[in-house]
């Protein structure tokens, strides 16, 4: 065994399969310096026990396409390094005893074809001949996806690690890192049990460790360990190696065939949380005890599939732990708080499908400083140090296990660890109806019950109970007024006599405005694409208020800091906890704050896009001009602790306005019928401005260079193969929910990225992205024969460019 070294260009920590993959991925991106340390030995974790299954479909383009990289290394691994890998190409078949199931088995079937994954609806007749074991009669549909696999785990980590080690990677085993040192807020190197290594970047692969390392940081990796179970029988008749996965989410379990006998395993909806006192020290290919108490729901379901494991000895009941997210998503990237510090953990019971393709993403991810595609589904930074709070995640993580099999209906919002975060206006709005969603652990109204009607989602893939309040509150905002909460959203305050500087080189719009001028800008990477979209207010010559959506607090906020040079005078500070947001929109908007306010609000006086502070009744708040909604108003940035008083004040000044307080699920319809744009949906840091429709947002002029600037102007003037589109269907019954594929003239052309049902427009409304090689323009959009595919049925569309409804902004800027 090689001594281990005093200094590494990179240290992985841990080596279960995702530290071996990234190790060996590093190698093959022309890394030598690469050590990897594992306290026990390799795949002892929670790697050695898992079941195997590699299924390819994930929620979004991009996750999917790691998978199918890690199906393309698999299946390649065992000729290029001598490994045996178990690696198995026998299809999988999900199976669906009701008709929500086979709805989703559909809508997933839809979305896995756009991604370019072949899969293919079958009949219960066909399912069972596939999977002869199986009981049909009570099924009524099933999916059949030929490319999913199986694999062995323990294997597969070896041959990573010999890859690595044929790359120059040194692995080492039984060598316990115990703290990480850093300088200036960068990686500086690690302590070990067997003494210190230098290194300037370090990977932190620790499995349900990863949580407590990153603590020894100050770093944030909310994951949490859950006992997580299947079994093993003896040889069953019937059962050979070339079976298919088969997966009945109805009955929460899976299976596969294991040495001739069958694999069993599940997802409980309510799993049991472990390790709450931390992993126990030397835990090494250690299992958790049998709890059949636990296991017999899914045993029972499983009976009801496979009749034949009522009667099959039982060779093992496999009890080990795995780490859980707070969100079901594993957590890839360059954590916020110190630099060259990566994370590659909580892979939610998937970490075998997901680590080939993982791993080579936080490869590149490292050695080119930045990520190579988008990945914001597994982005460390769409967490706060809220989430890795131990009680927050114990309840999380017991109910994110279940997830797994749960109907996927859309607006499916988490019950457990609710509560957490709530506006100062929370109480009153909950008195009024609201059923609220959570977003970054924000209690947000969704949409307001009638009195005497229970603020309860019940959910369907159809008109789900809210359709009608949500379409009130709708029509309340274009023909009256509305009054949104929108207190979750990110605000932060850059300051400084440099903050214009910064802020130029950060924004692609010109910032460089007045005080009291708001400014609508992108934050471009070097490729081009959107990091972020936001407002910029300048509230005084060296300060600017930055809001943007809820989710990218962190994000942002790391963002701009690291763009901050040295020498800057400049600082950025989160204000979002300071003031809440209420947004008061529709055309009485004027009438409603003249009321409360003894303001000029005309447009004359308050234009468009401006912000200044005024008074509501007693309380001073900032009121700036700008809608996500496509009406009149205002959002009201008030100090938190007059919030309740300006609510107050404007529902005992509306009523005879028509004032209703209204939700997101409003805010949405709203917005799409007016193509507003939202970051993380239809603009992720893959999408720049041209494509997306916002090149009137980028300021090529203003004088000074900016982040991706260069990008946007090598690919300017030329076609845009693809775009950002408007889409209305024709069908008034129709209702799309985001993500469904598109077609024009006949073949696959994109997806869909937010949908809503317009209630102006009477129709469903969404926006997505269309590509077609010799460009995408308004004049092919119109005879391009759209449609829309909704769980395997193609319905008429309409496309466009513009937004399909009051696409001149009149009533905005009234
Ligand atoms: C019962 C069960 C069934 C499963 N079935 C599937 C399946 O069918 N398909 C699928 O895709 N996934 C499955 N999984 C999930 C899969 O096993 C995990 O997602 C995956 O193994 C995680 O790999 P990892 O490398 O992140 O973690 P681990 O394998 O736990 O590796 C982390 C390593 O870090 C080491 N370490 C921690 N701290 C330190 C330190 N301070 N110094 C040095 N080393 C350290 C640990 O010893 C450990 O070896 C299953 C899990 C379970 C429990």
């Amino acid at each position: 065994m090689t001594a281990l070294p005093r200094q590494a260009r990179v240290v992985i920590v841990g080596g279960g399969i995702v530290g071996t993959s990234v190790a060996y991925h590093l190698t093959k991106l022309g890394w030598r310096d690469v050590v990897l340390l594992e306290q026990g030995r390799l795949s002892g974790g929670t790697t050695w026990h898992a079941a195997g299954l590699v299924g390819q479909l994930r929620s979004s383009s991009n996750l999917t396409q790691l998978i199918r990289d890690s199906v393309d290394l698999y299946g390649r691994l065992e000729a290029e390094t001598g490994q045996a890998t178990g690696w198995k190409r026998c299809g999988s078949i999900s199976v669906a005893r009701t008709a929500e199931r086979l709805v989703q088995l559909r809508r997933n079937a839809s979305v896995a074809r756009s991604y370019g994954i072949d899969a293919e609806e079958i009949s219960p007749k066909q399912a069972g001949e596939r999977y002869p074991l199986m009981r049909t009669d009570d099924l009524i549909g099933a999916v059949w996806i030929p490319g999913d696999g199986k694999a062995n785990p323990a294997d597969i980590t070896q041959a990573l690690a010999r890859g690595a080690r044929a790359g120059g990677a040194q692995v080492h085993e039984g060598v316990k890192v115990t703290g990480v040192k850093l300088e200036r807020g960068r990686v500086a190197g690690v302590q070990t049990s067997q003494g210190d290594i230098t290194s300037e970047v370090l990977v932190n692969c620790a499995g349900m460790w990863a949580r407590q390392l990153g603590r020894m940081s100050g770093v944030t990796v909310p994951l949490h360990a859950c006992e997580h179970m299947y079994m093993v029988t003896n040889p069953i008749d019937g059962v050979t190696p070339d079976l298919p996965v088969m997966r009945d989410g109805d009955g929460h379990v899976y299976f596969k065939e294991e040495v001739a006998g069958l694999l069993m395993g599940g997802f409980d909806p309510w799993a049991k949380p472990w390790g709450m006192d931390g992993i126990p020290e030397g835990f090494s290919f250690g299992t958790l005890p049998e709890d059949w108490g636990k296991f017999e729901i899914l045993m029972r379901h499983a009976i009801e599939r496979v009749p034949a494991l009522e009667t099959a000895p039982v060779r093992l009941l496999m009890n080990g732990p795995e780490s859980f997210t707070p969100d079901n998503y594993f957590i890839l990237g360059e954590a916020p708080e110190a630099r060259r510090y990566y994370v590659g953990a909580g892979f939610c019971s998937g970490g075998i499908a997901a680590a080939g393709g993982a791993g080579r993403a936080l490869a590149e991810w490292i050695v080119e400083d930045r990520p190579s595609m988008d990945l914001w589904q597994a982005d460390i930074r769409r967490f706060a140090p809220f989430h890795a709070n131990p009680e927050f995640l114990r309840e999380r993580a017991s109910e994110i296990v279940g997830v797994h099999y749960f109907v996927a209906f859309p607006n499916r919002e988490l019950e457990s660890g609710r509560g957490l975060r709530r506006s100062p206006l929370h109480d009153r709005l909950q008195a009024r109806g609201a059923c609220f969603g959570n977003k970054m652990g924000w209690e947000r109204p969704n949409w307001f019950a009638l009195p005497g009607v229970k603020p309860e989602t019940v959910y369907s893939f159809g008109r789900q109970n809210w359709f009608p309040q949500a379409a009130a509150e709708h029509r309340a905002c274009r023909e009256a007024v509305a009054l949104f909460d929108q207190t979750s959203f990110s605000k932060f305050f850059v300051q400084g006599p440099d903050a214009e500087s910064v802020l130029q080189r950060l924004c692609a719009n010109d910032v460089a405005v007045p005080p009291g001028r708001i400014v609508y800008t992108a934050m471009l990477n070097e490729r081009g694409g959107f990091e972020s979209d936001l407002t910029v207010t300048r509230v005084r010559e060296d300060a600017y208020f930055v809001v943007s959506g809820s989710a990218q607090t962190t994000r942002d906020a790391s963002w701009i800091r690291r763009h901050i040079p040295p020498e800057a005078r400049a600082t950025l500070t989160d204000v979002g906890s300071a003031y809440a947001v209420i947004g008061a929109m529709g055309p009485r908007a004027r009438a409603l704050l003249s009321r409360v306010s003894g303001e000029d609000l005309s447009s004359a006086a308050f234009p468009f896009a401006t912000s200044r502070e005024i008074g509501i009744g007693r309380a001073t708040v900032r009121a700036s001009r700008i809608t996500y909604v496509g009406e009149l108003g205002w959002e009201l940035y008030v100090p938190v602790e007059v919030a309740a008083d300006v609510y107050d004040t404007l529902r005992e000044a509306g009523g005879d306005l028509g004032l209703v307080d209204a939700g997101y699920y409003a805010i949405d319809s709203l917005r799409l019928e007016k193509g507003y744009r939202a970051w993380g949906r239809e603009l992720t840091p893959d999408d720049t401005p041209l494509e997306a429709g916002l090149g009137w947002a980028v300021r090529f002029d203003k004088g000074s260079d900016f982040l991706g600037r260069q990008a946007l102007l090598a690919r300017k003037g030329q076609p845009l193969a693809r775009r950002l589109v408007s889409l209305v269907l024709e069908d008034p019954e129709l209702l799309p929910w985001g993500d469904e594929p598109i077609w024009c003239d006949g073949s696959l052309a994109g997806s869909v990225t937010s949908a809503a049902f317009g209630h102006t427009l009477g129709r469903g409304v969404a926006l997505g992205w269309v590509r077609r090689s010799e460009g995408v323009d308004a004049d092919w959009l119109e005879s391009a024969g759209v449609e829309i595919e909704i769980a395997g049925q193609r319905h008429g569309a309409r496309a466009s460019l513009r937004a399909p409804y009051d696409p001149d902004g009149r009533r905005v800027k009234s």
